[in-house]
């Protein structure tokens, strides 16, 4: 173990892990040789992934903005990815310095940097778990600690659900996840979807993540949708990154009009 309490060998540098790919579109330096292997060979075949991943991350600050300035003070944030400043606690600690939040993510790696830079200023926890077992989520004693489920919560599942496969039944996670926040709580989402790309360019962008220790399903408009069932999505309802509430016109570009990613904040009715 080292000072931040992770051990050497539990980073798997022999397969692609999507965390770090994630952090190679976004430019950082968190991520081996084999993750920028597969992660070059998805910006061949869809170069568009840089671009969709800094807007994608973008939504996530507007959406925390948003559910922060209509008064919520906690936050779970399930597939934190490895820390990319701003993080979603200093977005949301920007506008209101009480929130609390529990990050949720099964890497390790993200394990590694949670005590330097994710939990380092209170208030906050870092819970390695996986997504496929909701209950195990639920329970856990740095979840319990950190939020009150009789208060609103923000639940974020951003750019995470679609390394849940359809047999793993994400609708169902969801729904146990959801049933336990009170109403007024907010969920905050994005997803890969193939409605807007060609479907060969993708199935071969599948076939990288195969190798990864997380398969990728894209879903269509109307699947990503049902996750807000019991929810009242905010305006503008279910959208590319690009025009979720953004801070100035979407320029006419055809790439950033055309990134395979829906988003959409639902506050629980
Ligand atoms: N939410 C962040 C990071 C997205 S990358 C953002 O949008 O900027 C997706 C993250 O989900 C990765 O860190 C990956 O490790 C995590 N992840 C993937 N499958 C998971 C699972 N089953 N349980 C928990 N975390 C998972």
């Amino acid at each position: 173990m080292d000072a931040e309490g992770f051990s050497a060998e539990q980073i798997d540098t022999s397969r692609p892990h999507p965390a770090r790919m994630y952090d190679y579109y976004l430019g950082g330096q968190d991520n081996y040789e084999v993750d920028r292997t597969a992660a070059e060979r998805v910006i061949e075949l869809l170069p568009d992934i840089k671009l969709a991943a800094r807007e994608n991350r973008s939504f996530m600050h507007r959406a925390t903005q948003v559910v922060v300035g209509r008064g919520v003070r906690q936050i779970i944030d399930v597939g934190t990815g490895i820390p990319t400043s701003p993080n979603t606690h200093e977005v949301a600690r920007a506008l209101a310095p009480d929130v609390r939040i529990a990050y949720v993510d099964n890497d390790p790696i993200v394990s590694a940097y949670a005590g330097a830079k994710l939990t380092n200023e209170g208030n906050a926890g870092f819970v390695l778990a996986d997504l496929r077992d909701p209950e195990a989520l639920l329970r856990h004693p740095a979840v319990a600690d950190l939020i009150d489920f009789d208060q609103p919560v923000a639940l974020l599942l951003v750019a995470i659900l679609h390394f849940i496969e359809d047999g793993e039944d994400p609708a169902g996670i969801v729904k146990t996840l959801t049933e336990a926040l009170p109403r007024g709580s907010y969920l905050v989402l994005s997803h890969a979807t193939h409605d807007f790309h060609d479907a060969r360019q993708l199935a071969a962008v599948r076939d990288v993540y195969k190798n990864a220790t997380a398969t990728l399903t894209l879903r269509p408009r109307d699947q990503v949708a049902a996750y807000f069932d019991g929810f009242e999505l905010l305006e503008p309802g279910l959208v590319q990154p690009p025009f979720w509430a953004p801070e100035a016109p979407v320029p006419n570009d055809p790439v950033l009009r055309g990134l395979g990613f829906y988003c959409g904040v639902g506050v629980k009715s």
